[in-house]
């Protein structure tokens, strides 16, 4: 089937700068890919942090290099398996293609895309608001955006970390997580901290230690009283197997793994071992974030709020209902 493809460069810029263990910025590059056949155009999304291997050239190039060869026939999985065999690496990148190839299908079909995927339309699990790190005042105004949220989740690994939760649980009685980015270096350090979070009833914390260090977080997963989530530490399935044995859960994101059929693996394979299964997001716009929303009933928790934290998100906003991301 004939079909045109258009690149759209975009900086979603924060609402405020946002702060984690990596550091501050204001914003973040994304690349739109608007793909059109049957008069149906789908939009796809790659957000690219700055930490991470991607840019927009590099997405641009794949995303070029992909089409010039791309036979579109009226079968997803064949255009996906062509997809995911294109090149190494490129998640981001092949995330967008992803995106919009899934929803072309379901426009085309008239139909949700998760009902494409073949979930059901389960109630979705509480989604989180995040919070970065910043200074007692600016962390009660984040606080009070989070209203209507049932669970904030707390950017930590800096030096205020106890500040920080203290400041928070003052003013709200919502559930908190934490995400430390790979803030914590030393193992004994992270230990005695989920013990003082674990006295607050924090729900579970996000990448404590460098995803390098895996003799310290193997000490500190057979130690810890609260589950310990990969992030930085799990890239994609194929990463699932090293890091089962010293994590409780993990955080699967379309960025990292390259989009929705990758996610779902993802999900899929964490869950038959037991894991808990969290749907994350870089910062993205509602496009990246709807993609996600459709494997979130599979989840424990979402943390789907980016949106939220933007101040120029070029699509429609997502609608968050009582705490809840509605699709
Ligand atoms: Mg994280």
């Amino acid at each position: 089937m004939d079909f045109n493809y258009r690149l759209q460069h975009y900086f979603l810029k924060f609402k405020t700068p946002f702060a984690i263990a990596h550091g501050t910025r204001d914003g973040t590059d994304i690349v739109l890919l608007h793909f059109t056949c049957e008069n149906i155009t789908a939009v796809g999304e790659a957000s690219l942090p700055p930490y991470l291997a991607e840019n927009k050239e590099s997405v641009n190039d794949f995303i070029n290099s992909f089409f010039k060869d791309f036979k579109f026939t009226n079968d997803l999985n064949t255009c996906l398996e062509y997809l995911h065999q294109h090149k190494s690496g490129n998640y981001a990148a092949k995330a967008c293609i992803d995106i919009a190839l899934h929803n072309w299908f379901a426009a085309y079909r008239q139909i949700p895309v998760w009902e494409l995927l073949g979930l059901k339309n389960n109630p979705l699990p509480p989604c989180t608001f995040t919070i970065g790190m910043g200074a007692p005042d600016v962390i009660r105004e984040k606080v009070k955006e989070a209203s209507g949220f049932n669970m904030i989740k707390v950017k930590l690994g800096g030096e205020h970390d106890k500040q920080i939760i203290e400041t928070i649980l003052d003013c709200t009685n919502t559930k908190l997580c934490v995400d430390v980015n790979q803030g914590w270096k030393d193992p004994d350090f992270a230990l005695d901290m989920i013990h003082w979070l674990a006295e607050r009833n924090i729900v579970f914390v996000e990448q404590p230690l460098p995803k390098s260090d895996k003799q310290g977080q193997q000490w500190l997963f057979q130690k810890s009283p609260l589950p310990i989530i990969a992030d930085e530490a799990v890239q994609t399935i194929e990463d699932i197997d090293a890091v089962k044995d010293f994590y409780h859960g993990i955080n699967v994101k379309l960025m990292k793994c390259g989009g929705i059929s990758p996610g779902l693996a993802m999900v899929r394979k964490a869950k038959l071992l037991q894991k808990l299964v969290l749907i994350g997001s870089m910062s993205e716009t509602s496009c990246g974030i709807m993609a996600a929303a459709q494997l979130s009933s599979l989840a424990k928790w979402v943390d789907l709020d980016g949106p939220l934290l933007a101040s120029n998100n070029p699509f429609e906003n997502v609608n968050y209902k009582n705490g809840i991301l509605q699709i």
